[in-house]
């Protein structure tokens, strides 16, 4: 039975201060993905759109409009997706094929179950970018709806810290990193900070696991194989 991985590639893992779309970031985005297919896996990533507009942001500096504010984030996920399918190209990565759950056919296929799976199924990376297609989510919840649709146990998420932790560890130097959380504890424990509430209670109900780690190769494929000492996995157990 072949392996099976989501990844969700928010935005801030592809743009930097200085450029939102940096080309080193995305190598290293290649670096991960390349690791998981020597192992074996098949890969699947949604596309974040962070690095260039949320639309909660845009909503609470005064643009009453939430719906074409959660569209335009929509498109920006759909750049994202342009910026990494064509720089994993350029680094020699075969096999990428990117989808879109926006209507946007000019620049990329719209995803289709049958589609996205046969390319999976024969070892290509699938890239997943417009959201939901709906506005009122983000891609937290679009990651772990994909990961079911696509037949993904594993959703890894890759953030700046190396894992959950009981407080924001920027702020609070007594944070301490869990290293398993369950759902049923995340559900109650406002401090903890993994995804949205719509994206966990969905992940609860399908049995996903979320596991929460830095951008590295090791620390995802150490993840994968519950190792927790560079990470954490949020489940049902
Ligand atoms: N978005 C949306 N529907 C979706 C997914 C995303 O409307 O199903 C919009 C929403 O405005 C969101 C933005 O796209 O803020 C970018 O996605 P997200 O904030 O999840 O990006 P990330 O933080 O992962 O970079």
């Amino acid at each position: 039975m072949q392996k099976r991985v989501m990844l969700k590639i928010s935005g801030e893992q592809l743009g930097s201060e200085e450029y939102n779309f940096d080309i080193n970031y995305a190598k290293r985005v290649a670096a991960i993905l390349r690791a998981l297919q020597d192992k074996g896996y098949a890969v699947a990533c949604v596309m974040g759109g962070g690095n260039i507009i949320r639309g909660k942001k845009l909503s609470e500096n005064g643009f009453t409009n939430k719906v074409i504010a959660d569209q335009m984030g929509m498109l920006a996920t759909i750049q994202n997706g342009l910026f990494l399918a064509e720089t994993l190209k350029q680094d020699d990565v075969k096999g990428v094929y990117l989808f879109s759950n926006l209507a946007i056919e000019s620049l990329t296929e719209r995803f289709s179950y049958k589609r996205a799976d046969s390319k999976l199924a024969n070892g290509n990376i699938v890239l997943i970018a417009g959201g939901t297609g709906k506005p009122g989510f983000t891609t937290d919840t679009g990651v772990v709806i994909q990961a079911f649709e696509l037949h993904c146990p594993y959703v890894i998420k890759t953030t700046k810290v190396d894992g959950v932790y009981s407080k924001d560890p920027a702020k609070d130097p007594n944070a301490t990193r869990y290293t398993t959380l369950s759902y049923d504890e995340v559900a109650i424990n406002k401090d903890i900070q993994v995804m949205d509430r719509a994206a966990l209670a969905f992940a609860a109900d399908k049995d996903i696991t979320v596991g929460i780690c830095q951008p590295t190769p090791e620390d995802v494929l150490a993840l994968l194989d519950g190792d927790t000492s560079h990470g954490t996995l949020v489940s049902n157990a």
